[in-house]
């Protein structure tokens, strides 16, 4: 195997331990205790689970769980009195409505209740907004991620070539957006893109978030490029990814293990934006 791996686990572990340190010297310094209202509504199980890591790991990183649990009949009303309710209180730094909800709730109209400073899903209209226009907010977690290990590995942004495959609004989209904030020259593949393979191997990095197990392969990629894998896929033998990763590891220069790369970094990125938020209100309050 030529290609270096990302270790997504210890970046994720340097982050929360760096950002340990941060919450209680924000706590220190301001009396603030960074508060995390993880909102669930109904049962599903897969949610549950992520929940649960969500809460388990700002309570470690000394955060407040300020969870809410509604049950799967809880009305439009009802869901959007919450939010108002967590929106005005003080005590909540930052607000995360787990999707998805169940099907008789407007998930949009939901999520805009939420207001900017709070949102550390970064998914909020105002958000996705701020983003575009490169001015300062919360972004969404699993992009921010990928950023954070291609920095973590020095891998260079600036001008480089890249291509993100996926237009999603919780991946693709604010990825490749970071990325050309970041001065790269980014093109975004996604269903109907004509020639995945040849649009790939012009890049210096690429992102997969297509969520199509094993979409890329050794066809796809420079020699000595970085390969970035988001997709997740379950299956007998574990989880892998979008990427064929022995294949591909003989080509890459770097590339990201799935499980191991992206994946820690997405909760370490949401305690990372809690913290960034509870500063943010705290500035706005001094004003
Ligand atoms: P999505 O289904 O919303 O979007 C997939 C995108 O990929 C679409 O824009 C589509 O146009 C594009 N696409 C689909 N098939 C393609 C193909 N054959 N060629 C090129 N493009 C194609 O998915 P999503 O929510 O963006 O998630 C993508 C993957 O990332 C999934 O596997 C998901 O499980 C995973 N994911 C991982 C994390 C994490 O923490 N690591 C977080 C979110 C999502």
């Amino acid at each position: 195997m030529a290609a270096g791996i990302i270790d997504g686990k210890a970046v994720a572990a340097r982050v929360r331990a760096t950002l340990k340190g941060e919450v209680a010297a924000f706590y220190a310094a301001t009396g603030i205790q960074p508060g995390l209202a993880t909102v669930l509504v109904g049962g599903d199980p897969a949610s549950e689970v992520y929940v649960a890591s969500k809460r388990k790991s700002s309570v470690a990183a000394g955060m407040a769980d300020l969870h809410q649990h509604l049950a799967e009949d809880t009305s439009q009303a009802e869901v959007e009195e919450l939010l108002r309710a967590l929106a005005a209180d003080p005590a909540v730094s930052g607000i995360l409505l787990q999707l998805p909800v169940p099907a008789h709730l407007d998930a949009a109209a939901l999520i805009d209740l939420i207001p900017f400073e709070k949102d550390v899903d970064g998914l909020t209209t105002m958000s996705v907004g701020l983003l575009a226009q490169n001015k300062p907010g919360l972004r969404p977690c699993t992009p921010s991620g990928v950023l954070e290990l291609l920095d973590a590995y020095d891998v260079p942004i600036e001008g480089a070539n890249v291509v993100v495959i996926g237009r999603s609004e919780l991946v693709g989209r604010p990825v490749a957006q970071l990325l050309v904030n970041r001065n790269a020259t980014v093109t975004i593949a996604h269903s109907r893109t004509r020639n995945l393979a040849e649009v790939c191997r012009g890049a210096d990095i690429v992102v997969a978030a297509a969520g199509v197990k094993g979409l890329i392969t050794a066809d796809h990629i420079k020699p000595g490029a970085t390969v970035i894998d988001v997709g997740i896929h379950r299956g007998p033998d574990g989880l892998s990814g979008d990427v064929d990763f022995g294949a591909v590891a003989e080509v890459a220069g770097l590339i990201t293990p799935v499980p191991g790369g992206v994946g820690p970094m997405t909760i370490a990125m949401l305690l990372s934006n809690t913290l960034r938020a509870a500063e943010l209100q705290y500035a706005l309050a001094l004003r």
